[in-house]
């Protein structure tokens, strides 16, 4: 078992200037806080956090992330909270084992393949500090290291397969390769324990042999290497079992045709002393064409670099060389964590900044560092800044765009429960519809059968497919109304010239009419002119030979709507002549029961109720216009502006909202605005029945005392 004082000294030797108080602080905080608790080994718990500081000092992280990595558990596991880690270490320290904390109680349903990639992605989304994923990744180390201790074989298995679907792809992706290998390679031994002892005894099989061929390969490249006069190390290692085992499977190969079980490489001081041994090397050997690979002129993405080439070796096999310098091998080691380690007395250069280039693109705030300390410090990673992931009640993950609502979500998991979503609980509680969704909430939809999507949606959704799904609704349900009003216009104009509308269209002659006015269908013409886009005397028009005089055409249009044709109780009005229109009130005039009233048919919204004074109405065009009325049967309420002018006085606001009450009004909307000569104008909106409804109203408000003026607005 590592001992704190190993650690201090690895730390005080790749950072001399590091403060070495805050590690044995957390240490001795962590002792004392685990006491008393042991592992599944019977160890004393705190060898865990001790194991785990231990290989983040390994990998020369700074002394915030090991005395992190000492507190891992504390909150999870014992009586400690975040509040009491920020007081004691400060924000820095709390920040970190509040991410590694956050991770832990993440639970995830399954590591299939189908769900690996966004449980990575959302494990790197919810880290928002770098260091929070080697935290958590050295954890899963130590964790795996010991998973003998493990009773039953089924949790072995499972916290092996999650670690090759997970974890090792985690740290792959970070570039930190001796750690993915180990991780493999345990849970391959778990997970496919006959393979691997089969592998393994193959290796050792002919182990004595292999060291010899070792010895030669390696004299063979160094005497080369030293006739060309490069300096240079080379190292001869066996491949993992599990990347082995990989290849046999990938490439469908026995054992024994798997040849490079053994992996050369070759370390150089220059990026050119590299093409140069490649030459050399090739010169010594015949290359496999397809085989070689320069990841130093196109390094991958976690900022890997090396030469890799596969020749026919001195005994006719395959060998497979990477070529790299000094500084490639420790990134190839570490990872990014490579760029992090301490750098003695060295400041940010050019060209750590190039290595950096890539995870720069996806870290915030990227020009606010200029040493690799402060980067260290400052670096809060968002690598994927335009992605939440959220779970489902079954705990699947979903990934949506930054911002997502409920409503996005409802539509992601199918078009219905989008259309029918009334509400949403997020990790249990109710949210608005408009909630920003975060990584890592759980979104259970509530949905009403029956329930309709509303245009006002729009305004906040951010997914392409809710958008375009609840803009088709609309746009059904607008044509289908547009089409039956359309329809019923048409009808009454064609009949004012004694001609029957259908009979046109069943004949044909329609269809020229179609094509004049640019349309595919007769549909399209019929509800275009439902949208308002045409008039039905213009159609009309086309089918009669030109007769009428022009100045006839708008009083033939309030011809056309004749006598009430249906009663329809449920709604406040009624468009004359035409049944199941979409009737909207301007919210200009606020119409109520009572009020002389006109209809104009808005594009693609049905017809639009105004005041007949009303500025907005008297400027749209008379073909527009139609003919509509209250429906007295209907018990609807309708809203209304009113101004109540009073001297100021205690008391008063109640008396007026007690009166409206009185009245049976309810009040939508209040506010008052006081004026310097202790006036008040107090506004409300309020809901009434009708005319006479508010006339009542506004009287009981003028008996109130120090009330001067009551009035409607608009009036
Ligand atoms: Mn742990």
């Amino acid at each position: 078992m590592i001992r704190i004082n190993d650690i201090l000294d690895r730390v005080a030797q790749y950072h001399p200037e590091a403060g070495l108080d805050i590690i044995d602080r957390a240490y001795i905080y962590s002792a004392r806080v685990h006491a008393g608790q042991v592992r599944l080994s019977g160890e004393p718990y705190l060898s865990h956090p001790l194991e785990v500081a231990g290989i983040l000092s390994e990998m020369k992280l700074d002394n915030i992330s090991v005395a992190a990595g000492l507190l891992h558990d504390v909150v999870e596991d014992t009586h400690s909270s975040i509040e009491e880690i920020t007081e004691i270490f400060g924000k820095e320290v709390a920040h970190i084992v509040s991410g590694v904390t956050k991770l832990s109680t993440l639970t995830f349903e399954s590591s299939q393949e189908r769900q690996a990639e966004s449980i990575r992605k959302m494990i790197l989304a919810m880290a928002d500090d770098i260091r929070v994923i080697m935290i958590k990744l050295a954890d899963r180390l130590h964790n795996m290291r010991t998973l003998h201790f493990h009773k039953t074989e089924q949790k072995k298995i499972d916290v092996s397969q999650e670690t090759i679907d997970i974890y090792a792809p985690i740290a792959s992706r970070l570039g930190i390769y001796w750690m993915k290998q180990e991780l493999e390679n345990i849970a391959f031994k778990y997970i496919n324990h006959e393979e691997y002892l089969k592998i393994k005894s193959l290796v050792s099989k002919g182990e004595k042999e292999r060291e010899e061929y070792i010895d030669t390969v390696q004299s063979y490249i160094t005497h080369k290497m030293n006739e060309a006069g490069l300096k240079c190390q080379v190292i001869g290692r066996y491949k993992q079992y599990y990347s082995i085992y990989q290849k046999m499977i990938s490439q469908g190969l026995d054992f024994k045709e798997v040849y490079d079980i053994i992996a050369f490489r070759i370390i150089l001081d220059t990026i050119s002393q590299c093409y140069e041994a490649l030459g050399a090397v090739h010169s010594l050997w015949k290359p496999i064409a397809k085989k070689f690979k320069d990841y130093i002129g196109v390094p991958k993405p976690n900022m890997y670099q090396s030469l890799h080439t596969t020749v026919i070796g001195p005994f006719g096999e395959r060998i497979e060389i990477q070529i790299r310098t000094k500084e490639m091998e420790l990134v190839a080691k570490s990872g990014i964590a490579a760029h992090w380690s301490y750098k003695e007395g060295k400041s940010y250069d050019e060209k750590i900044g190039k290595t950096f280039a890539w995870i720069q693109d996806l870290v915030e705030n990227q020009e606010d560092f200029r040493d690799p300390d402060e980067f260290l410090e400052n670096v809060r990673i968002d690598l994927f800044p335009d992605e939440v992931y959220v779970f489902t009640p079954q705990g699947e993950i979903k990934t949506m765009s930054k911002g997502a609502t409920p409503v996005d979500f409802a539509y992601l998991i199918h078009s219905e429960v989008g259309h029918q979503c009334t509400g949403a609980r997020v990790n249990g509680r109710m949210v608005p519809l408009q909630y920003e969704l975060k990584t890592g909430d759980s979104v259970e939809v509530i949905t009403s059968k029956g329930h309709n999507p509303s245009k006002d949606w729009l305004n906040f959704v951010k997914t392409v497919k809710a958008r375009s799904r609840i803009r088709q609704w609309i746009k059904t349900q607008e044509k289908g109304r547009s089409l039956t009003l359309g329809r019923e216009m048409c009808e009454k104009a064609f009949r004012k010239y004694r001609l029957n509308f259908n009979t046109v269209i069943k004949s044909g002659e329609i269809q020229k009419v179609v094509e004049n006015f640019g349309f595919k269908t007769t549909d399209d013409l019929i509800a275009s002119v439902g949208y308002g886009k045409i008039t039905p005397l213009q159609v009309v028009k086309k089918i009669i030979p030109k007769k009428e005089d022009e100045k006839e055409e708008s009083s033939i249009i309030n011809k056309l709507i004749g006598r009430v044709k249906k009663k329809k109780p449920e709604d406040g009005v009624i468009v004359k002549g035409v049944d199941d229109v979409l009737v909207k009130f301007g919210k200009c005039c606020q119409p109520v029961p009572g009020d002389l009233i006109t209809g104009y048919i808005t594009r693609g919204q049905g017809v639009t109720i105004h005041r007949k004074n009303c500025i907005n109405a008297l400027k749209i065009s008379s073909e527009r216009q139609i003919d509509v009325a209250w429906n007295m049967d209907s018990s609807d309420t309708f809203p209304v502006r009113i101004r109540v002018s009073s001297s100021d006085r205690f008391g008063l606001l109640a008396d007026i909202t007690s009166n409206i009450s009185k009245c049976r009004a309810n009040i939508i909307n209040a506010h008052t605005e006081t004026h310097e000569d202790h006036l008040v104008d107090s506004y409300f909106t309020i809901a009434v029945e009708g005319t006479t409804h508010l006339k009542s109203v506004l009287s009981s408000l003028k008996k109130i005392k120090h009330v001067h003026d009551v009035k409607r607005i608009n009036d």
